[in-house]
């Protein structure tokens, strides 16, 4: 690891859980759906919606939105901001959101409150993590990994300023 970043401290979820987890949730949405527009919320979702999508066989369509943030870091006022749409149109389409964390909330609230505009059939969520200590907005997660306390991620797609994405597990980092 680079001396300049954090130190790892400990494995959260190694490759074996997160993967055969993301096949379970693959079935249920498989379950429940006939066909699906899914959504990847960049960057963070990318490997997580990769792996869950070979899994699910029913008809799917994919498209991106790319999310980010502005204001100060961690403080209240830190809001979203939407640097690149979706492409496709999702009136009447069964949308599957796929999102890395619900952590405050606040990314989903501006992603539901964007698509309402736009009538599509429905919107259901599926997120790797969830960080409910951390909630400011109440979100309904209609499918979610894995619940997770207060602590900082890496790895899996989840990074520390553009580092650690590819790492197959996920890990705890210790704040500086
Ligand atoms: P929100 O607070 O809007 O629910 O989540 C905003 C974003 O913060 C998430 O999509 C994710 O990119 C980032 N985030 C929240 N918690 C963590 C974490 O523990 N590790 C990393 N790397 N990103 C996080």
């Amino acid at each position: 690891m680079n001396a300049n970043l954090p130190p790892i401290q400990k494995v959260l979820f190694d490759e074996a859980t997160i993967q055969k987890r993301i096949k379970e949730l693959a079935d249920e949405i498989t379950a429940d759906y006939e066909d699906i527009l899914a959504i990847i919320v960049l960057k963070g979702s990318m490997f997580f919606a990769t792996d869950l999508l070979k899994h699910i066989t029913v008809p799917v369509e994919i498209d991106t939105m790319h999310l980010g943030s502005y204001g100060m870091k961690g403080m209240k006022s830190e809001a979203v901001r939407l640097n690149n749409d979706i492409v496709s149109s999702i009136e009447g389409r069964n949308v599957l959101i796929l999102e890395d964390i619900v952590d405050t909330g606040k990314t989903m609230k501006y992603i539901h409150e964007l698509f309402a505009l736009r009538n599509p059939a429905s919107v259901k969520l599926c997120s790797l993590l969830s960080k409910p200590s951390k909630r400011e907005i109440e979100i309904d997660i209609d499918y979610l990994g894995f619940e997770i306390p207060d602590a900082f991620v890496v790895g899996y797609g989840f990074d520390y300023k553009e580092k650690y994405r590819t790492l197959r597990d996920i890990v705890v980092m210790e704040p500086e």
